[in-house]
């Protein structure tokens, strides 16, 4: 090869593929599987909307500060759109596009009837006070207000907002309309309207999926090891359900690094340590690893709860895991799927696994328009019927036509979109 030839490949390796790039590629696989046509795959491969906003906020010692946030609605042809907002300091318009089409796949896949969407703010919350957080929320749910409402775009949690952080969105929407409107966002605390099990929906979603695997699979889940990356609303949830059917916990992470200890770690005292401490990294009875090193540790399953692209070319060869369960949006590149495909890795795509709290945020937003509230049984029993069957369905998909689960997941939900699409027909 010559030196020219071995600077454009290298050249390529070090430029990575966006999000939204990575979510193209996903889709454009499934397209290909369901032989759709053109005019289908244009629609479905742009956002229908997307809105940027740069708005001021008044900080604690009286300084303002200009931030940028962006709603982005991918497709609503299924139904309002739906999507989590993120707060973090690495968020792009990129990266909310990739999160909203996610989400248009992921409510067709479990049939949940809403659209895609996302939200996000340039902003690490953790530099900002309670104030200020306050302040931000309040200002960026007034601008991105002329997309929201219940019957069009019903925002919820994502990483870094939480239940409080809803609820001042909620507040805020109300206080423009001059009465309460709890179902224009989902993830809320229970006593304004919330919904029991939202906050572990999604982590409960992935020990469900987790479990109908090993079910299918003919293996035990009972003494498994399992390493979960990521200690937040998901990756902690995750575990202590995990823990709860008899697995493993062996390792766990957050953004400052992980912990590591194979005779097997308390969730719940790991959280402890985290609360106190600020990181699961100060927990004294196992070993320091990073984040890298975590995802290639030897276990049974990989729960990767974190941020997008952690397993990609670079280390998928490394992966060691029998079962890679996608608790966060897109972990995996789909160089990687091909890698984990080939070494005979099953992996529960995040489309599939995560969406417990799409589904439960669906639950809520039916209750607060009906002012009708359900037990916690009732929540939980209903979303494990949704998510056995979704998982049900996209395996027997995967094995009829011999696809990956992901593209298996992507086809049938692609399809579902697209014969809605086609039902009403392009207007006008
Ligand atoms: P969260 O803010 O509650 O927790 C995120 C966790 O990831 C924290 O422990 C943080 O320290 C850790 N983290 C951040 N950067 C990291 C890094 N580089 N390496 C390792 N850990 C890192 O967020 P969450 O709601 O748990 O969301 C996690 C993932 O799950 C995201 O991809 C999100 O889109 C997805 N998701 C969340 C929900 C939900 O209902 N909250 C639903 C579906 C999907």
């Amino acid at each position: 090869m010559d030196a020219t030839r071995r600077a454009e490949l290298s050249n390529q390796v070090s430029v990575r593929e966006s999000p939204f790039q990575m979510a193209l590629r996903q889709f454009n696989t499934a397209a290909d599987v369901i032989n759709l046509e053109d005019g289908l795959r244009q629609i479905l491969s742009s956002c229908k909307r997307e809105l940027t906003v740069n708005f001021p906020v008044k900080m604690s010692n009286g300084d303002i500060r200009v931030f940028t946030g962006y709603r982005v609605q991918h497709n609503l042809a299924r139904g309002p759109a739906k999507g989590g907002i993120r707060y973090h300091q690495d968020v792009t318009l990129d990266e909310v596009k990739a999160l909203a089409m996610w989400m248009t796949w992921k409510c067709a896949v479990v049939r949940i009837p809403y659209g895609g969407a996302k939200g996000g703010v340039v902003v690490n919350p953790k530099e900002l006070t309670l104030r200020e957080l306050e302040n931000l929320t309040r200002r960026y749910a007034s601008e991105i207000s002329i997309l929201m409402g219940p019957e069009r775009d019903i925002p919820a949690p994502d990483v870094n907002t939480n239940p409080q952080v809803m609820a001042w969105i909620m507040d805020t929407y109300s206080m423009h309309h001059g009465y309460s409107v709890p179902a224009v966002v989902t993830g809320k605390p229970v006593n304004i309207g919330g919904s029991e099990g939202r906050v572990e929906a999604t982590g409960r979603g992935v020990a469900y999926v987790t479990e109908q695997a090993f079910h299918k699979l003919g293996m035990d889940l009972k003494g498994t090891t399992v390493a979960v990356q990521g200690y937040g609303n998901v990756g902690y949830i995750a575990a202590k359900m995990l823990h709860g059917l008899g697995c493993k916990i062996v390792a766990v992470s957050d953004s400052r690094g992980g912990i590591y200890n194979p005779k097997g770690l308390d969730p719940n005292a790991v959280l402890r340590v985290k609360e106190e401490a600020g990181s699961v990294t100060a927990f004294a009875d196992a070993d320091r690893v990073s984040n890298q090193e975590l995802l290639e540790l030897p276990v049974d399953v990989l729960v990767p709860a974190a941020l997008e692209n952690q397993i990609t070319d670079r280390n998928a060869d490394k992966i060691k895991a029998k079962l890679v369960v996608e608790g966060a949006n897109g972990p995996t590149t789909p160089d990687a799927d091909a890698l984990l495909w080939e070494k005979g890795i099953f992996l529960i795509p995040d489309i599939l696994a995560n969406a417990g709290g799409v589904v439960v945020s669906y639950f809520e937003w039916v209750q607060d328009l009906q002012s009708f509230f359900w037990s916690e049984d009732e929540v939980n029993n209903r979303l494990h019927q949704i998510m056995t069957r979704g998982f049900d369905e996209v395996y027997a998909m995967a094995k009829e036509r011999n696809l990956d689960m992901r593209t298996a997941a992507m086809a049938i939900a692609v399809k579902r979109v697209a014969d809605a699409t086609r039902t009403r027909g392009i207007y006008p």
